[in-house]
């Protein structure tokens, strides 16, 4: 099977673009991912890209296998994951076209499977035992910085730092909803990031969330509140620069070798009772 150290979870423009891309289908003990993953090279680096809503966006947040498709990242080799997403600004000074890069995260979603230590037997036999991983830091601190530079190394400033709420949806926020996750500190407001991250730490991959603001969330407007075509229409306009600081990131982060930054080991000490692929 072809191989790759670094994923990305995003869009089909995020890949498309490329000269040689090599798609492969890969099952996993939790299913299908939401679709093929897209190989090719950028900056010198093997990359993997998984389209979080399936190619024709045809997935909503809540129907997201998850596990699948980090599971799947992992089975190609990928340790280090960028996670691009579309969010909703809690923050008056959080306008549509600001890149945050939180580094805290808040899960309200309400039915989703969030861990691969369940108790379910997998197909192979073997049963996952009960594990608990250090999440204080939901984020790679070494992913964080490196794409942190790699936005400023475009002029694109980003907030750095910040709590992304997720909710369930796939219904955006009510104003009450929305006034009141503002009102906790909270910096915007997601419907994929949860399990993403967690997911990713269980299998000791390096984790980075990118946010991309598409629009004023309800309770922070005084308008109608988010409309899909808003969302879109900013997310087309500046997903050319997202695409330019994820693909600088991807080249700027460090080999997989040579990672210092700990998520590799998250589940040290644990025994998992099932193997990672
Ligand atoms: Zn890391």
């Amino acid at each position: 099977m072809a191989d790759a150290e670094i994923g990305v979870i995003g869009g089909s423009g995020f890949y498309s673009f490329l000269d040689d891309v090599t798609e492969i289908t890969v099952d996993t003990p939790y299913g299908a991912p939401s679709d093929s993953l897209f190989l090719g090279e950028v900056a010198g680096r093997t990359v993997a890209f998984m389209p979080r809503h399936g190619r024709r966006h045809h997935l909503p947040p809540h129907r997201i296998n998850y596990r699948a498709n980090l599971w799947a990242l992992r089975s190609v080799g990928v340790r280090q994951v960028l996670g691009p997403c579309a969010v909703g600004g809690l923050r008056a000074e959080y306008g549509p076209g600001t890149l945050l890069v939180p580094d805290q995260l808040v899960d309200r979603t309400k039915a989703r499977e969030q861990t691969y230590f369940d108790g379910t037997p997998l197909p192979d036999g073997s049963v996952p035992n009960v594990v608990h991983v250090p999440f204080a830091d939901p984020y790679c601190p070494a992913g964080r910085q490196t794409v942190i530079a790699a936005a400023r190394g475009r002029a694109w400033e980003p907030v750095d730092g910040g709590t992304l709420v997720v909710v369930e949806g796939p219904r955006f926020s009510t104003r009450a909803e929305s006034r009141w996750h503002a009102a906790q500190g909270w910096s915007v407001v997601g419907m994929t990031g949860h399990p993403e991250a967690v997911l990713a730490r269980e299998l000791g991959l390096c984790y980075t969330s990118l946010t991309l603001v598409t629009d004023l969330d309800a309770g922070t407007e005084a308008g109608q509140g988010v409309s899909h075509a808003e969302v879109l229409e900013v997310f087309g306009r500046n997903v050319g620069r997202l695409r330019e600081v994820l693909f600088d990131a991807v080249g700027a982060l460090p080999a997989t070798s040579g990672r210092v930054c700990g998520c590799g080991g998250a589940h040290e000490g644990w025994e998992l009772g099932i193997r990672l692929p």
